[in-house]
């Protein structure tokens, strides 16, 4: 396994990305494929799959820690090594795992969600071994709230030197994600490879400001980095992609379930 991480190490070193146009100057596929990302989510196009049905799929995290040291790419922060894998739980179904070989972080966030952007977002890149060619991204937002992240802390000390970090730690407390988006899309660089299966966690994850600048200083903040733009590709159109939103009840059961509660309640004032 350990020769696969430096092949692919050397592959994402030497390929040399440019944001002077937030990507619109790239050929290829990302200028004509038609299931580009990143792409404005919003949740009023979303297909909802509430928690617990015959339709839910769940996500299981095992991801563990490494002594590692970070790099910094042509167009990111990568981090190699053997992570750990996702267990991705899809009704009727064997379960399967997708294991990650590198994360990497874009800031600020590539996808808007609802129409935000957030201050950073880091894509863990999986593959399933039963299925070669296949790419899987989990994708994680930060958002500046005062509160530091002990995960991205570590993250910030592997840059200077080796260091323990532990990619289960964003996910400590929490042994499965039942909340988050799924749909096709591509990989946001270049050669922009579509048939990738995109997970974003619907979870906000804690960031401090010193964290943000961490990573603001490569690029947004960076006067030789494109012009400080920031290391994320410009939106791509969603064409007819189906967007899938799992965890959240949807609207019209919310409705239906007040509507019965004032029907309970009326009954029981004109019976009292
Ligand atoms: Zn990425």
């Amino acid at each position: 396994m350990k020769l696969i991480y430096l092949v692919a190490l050397t592959f994402v070193l030497s390929l040399h990305v440019t944001y002077n146009e937030s990507g619109d100057d790239w050929t290829g596929t990302c200028q004509d494929g038609m299931l580009q990302s990143p792409f404005a989510i919003k949740d009023s196009k979303s297909e909802i799959i509430p928690t617990n049905t015959t339709r839910s799929v769940v996500l299981y995290p095992h991801f563990e820690s490494n002594f590692t040291m970070g790099h910094l790419t042509s167009y990111s922060y990568a981090l190699y090594s053997d992570w750990g894998y996702l267990t991705i739980a899809v009704p009727s179904q064997e379960p399967f795992n997708v294991y990650s070989s590198a994360f990497h972080f874009h800031s600020p966030s590539e996808y808007m969600l609802n129409g935000k952007y957030y201050d950073l977002e880091m894509h863990t890149v999986m593959k399933n071994p039963n299925a070669p060619g296949s790419i899987y991204v989990l994708g994680i937002f930060f958002d500046v709230n005062g509160k530091t992240n002990k995960f991205i802390s570590q993250v910030m000390d592997s840059e200077k030197k080796f260091t323990d970090v532990n990619l289960g730690d964003i996910f400590s407390g929490i042994d499965k994600i039942e909340e988050f988006y799924e749909f096709e899309g591509s990989l946001t660089t270049p050669p922009c490879t579509e048939g990738v299966k995109w997970f974003l966690w619907s979870e906000i994850q804690d960031l401090d400001e010193n964290q943000r600048l961490f990573f603001h200083k490569f690029w947004a903040g960076n006067a030789s980095f494109a012009d400080k733009n920031g290391n994320n590709r410009n939106l791509q159109e969603e064409n007819d992609r189906l967007v899938i939103k799992y965890g959240e009840r949807d609207d019209m059961s919310i409705k239906l379930e007040f509507s019965i509660f004032l029907l309970i309640v009326s009954i029981s004032l004109c019976l009292s």
